[in-house]
């Protein structure tokens, strides 16, 4: 049986993928992966990810700048993400956030920058994929913020938070906001074990699942490199963690997936 997935964060545009791309695209659908969202993290990736959603059937493209590159980011680049925004493969700003794990770059740049992309996926009608590290306390009240303004009360949903690793209280927070919780194979990693129990809480209907490829391989292949197929693994898991069957698991994640990226069907 072969099920439909949709790795919902992956970085193919990256030089870890340049030696065998378009078989890593193929492996993918062949493990049942139909959909890919290949996420830009600065203006550059932005672009290529748009080129690979034009010339590969089945991938989209988010653009944005992301917090470790909020250093080199100026205002006047939000015009020219605004412009690759307006392609009709891009599907949502991101990934966005704040990294205070290495914090790269100071807390006030990092803060200013999601401001600009916020208020840019708002003006764009467009949801957002959202990174966050040890930045909760920081970024919570700035969603907050960003929720009670605007028009986005009627377009719901507005986001989703990925490689989440929070405990089941912070989850509850950005669902209750209108956001989903996108995990990857790292939930099956010995040193996630604690993530258990919240996960097991967490409504299939506001999951989604990634690879964050070619990062955070599953425990098997860790030291290589992680791509879409893998996907399938952090199904396995999640039907393991939550007593669920994994058509069920994938049925509703992939819907999710659908519904928050505005994807048309497949024929
Ligand atoms: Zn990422």
């Amino acid at each position: 049986m072969v099920i439909s997935l949709i790795d919902t964060h992956a970085h193919l545009d990256m030089r870890e993928f340049d030696s065998d791309r378009l078989g890593v695209i193929c492996r993918a659908k062949e493990a049942g992966v139909e959909r890919i969202i290949s996420i830009g993290i600065d203006l550059l990736s932005s672009e290529a990810a748009i080129n690979l959603s034009e010339s590969n059937e089945g991938i989209f493209a988010t653009v944005g700048i992301h917090p470790h590159n909020a250093k080199e980011a100026y205002k006047r680049d939000m015009s020219k993400l605004e412009k690759l925004a307006s392609h009709p493969c891009v599907v949502a700003i991101g990934e966005i956030g704040l990294d205070y794990h290495y914090q790269l770059v100071d807390k006030q740049s990092q803060i200013r920058l999601l401001n600009w992309q916020l208020e840019l996926a708002e003006r764009l009608n467009l949801p957002i994929v959202l990174h966050c590290r040890e930045a909760e306390e920081d970024l919570l009240p700035i969603l907050t913020n960003w929720c009670a303004g605007g028009k986005k009360k009627d377009s719901k949903p507005l986001g989703v938070i990925h490689c989440f690793s929070g405990d089941l209280e912070i989850a509850r927070k950005y669902i209750g906001m209108g956001f989903f919780i996108s995990l990857g194979a790292y939930i099956g990693y010995p040193s996630a074990r604690h993530l258990h129990k919240s996960i097991r809480q967490i409504p299939l209907d506001k999951l989604l699942v990634e690879t964050d490829c070619p990062f955070l391989p599953p425990q098997k292949y860790r030291g290589s490199r992680n791509e879409p197929a893998f996907v399938k693994i952090t199904l396995q898991a999640l039907a393991d963690i939550t007593g669920n069957t994994q058509k069920n698991i994938a049925q509703r994640t992939t819907a999710n997936a659908y519904q928050l990226f505005k994807l048309e069907v497949m024929d």
